[in-house]
């Protein structure tokens, strides 16, 4: 595997894997992280070497999706461990760019994919979207991937990535080449994530109720046995009760997320964000469609 890190480098590799294939065009995977990998992450990688030739993997923290208040510069980085993770799945080529490569002196642009940045993580941390949406844009642009892999853990930001695909007729990757992988979770239920590790013992333990709570929820709505409205608040009312900040519960559409009062024929997703001691958590499932 090699790493690279200026833009020079990162062109150079990419014609040397294309120019590797007999045909003369290996396919090429994306798997866009900011590091600290954990399986979740390494699932990514493992379902983009199953669909293509050559994966490449970007760690960059981007500072543009952190808030003024938020964990940019406590964020764990660990770019030798995470390479050497990389490498051992195969990885052909590793993007590390620094943040003045990103984002050299003069660089005034901005993506906003309205209305879906909006509600959600939206509310609550403005201006992450848009952050998410343009460095996005920006490694499709460098690397110029036939397929990239993003986690439905983040579900907000996977839907925001394919309205950016879709509305701005991304050729590499195409809309339907921008693959949803579902959510890793550990053996106690919780969602992995890099800020997982914030948690202490006690709090990871406590943590195991939210995937509990969101899977109920999605039951007793699927089933009929509570209205959205009804599950919502129960289930913000369990999560107080043991110990978190609800930030939302939220029963969405799942393609345009606009919120939900009753089940319609088209799928839907309960999400939710809460924080635990100083350490904000989300978690999303599928709810099936009402039967007609
Ligand atoms: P991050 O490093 O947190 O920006 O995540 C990089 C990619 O890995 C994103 O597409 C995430 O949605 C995905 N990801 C993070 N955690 C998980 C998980 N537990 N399961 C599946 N995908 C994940």
């Amino acid at each position: 595997m090699q790493t690279v890190n200026t833009l020079h480098m990162l062109r150079t590799a990419l014609a040397q894997l294309r120019g590797q294939s007999d045909a003369g065009g290996g396919r090429i995977a994306l798997v866009p992280t900011m590091g600290a990998l954990h399986e979740g992450h390494l699932t990514l990688v493992r379902r983009a070497k199953a669909e293509a030739d050559h994966v490449v993997a970007s760690i960059f923290v981007n500072p543009r999706q952190f808030g003024a208040n938020e964990d940019l510069d406590a964020y764990p980085r660990q770019l030798a461990a995470d390479a050497a993770l990389l490498e051992a799945e195969g990885v052909a080529l590793l993007w590390a760019p620094m943040v003045e490569t990103m984002y050299p002196a003069g660089f005034v642009t901005n993506v906003s994919v309205a209305s879906i940045s909006d509600g959600l993580c939206g509310a609550a941390r403005p201006g992450h979207f848009d952050g998410v949406a343009t460095v996005v844009l920006k490694l499709f642009n460098q690397v110029a991937p036939d397929i990239a892999f993003f986690g439905e853990k983040d579900f907000q930001q996977l839907a925001v990535i394919r309205a950016m695909a879709r509305d701005l007729d991304l050729t590499r990757p195409h809309v339907d080449s921008i693959i949803g992988v579902p959510t890793v979770r550990e053996a106690y239920g919780l969602a992995m994530s890099s800020r997982n590790r914030y948690l202490s013992s006690e709090q990871r333990a406590a943590a195991a109720i939210l995937p509990q709570t969101l899977a109920a929820a999605a039951q007793s709505i699927q089933a009929g046995l509570q209205t959205i409205s009804e599950a919502k608040s129960v289930a913000a009312d369990d999560l107080q009760r043991n110990g978190f900040q609800v930030d939302y519960v939220e029963v969405v559409d799942a393609g345009t997320l606009a919120p939900l009062e009753t089940l319609g024929d088209r799928p839907a997703r309960i999400l939710v964000a809460a924080r635990i001691g100083g350490t904000r958590l989300i978690d999303n499932m599928a709810i099936a469609p009402a039967r007609g």
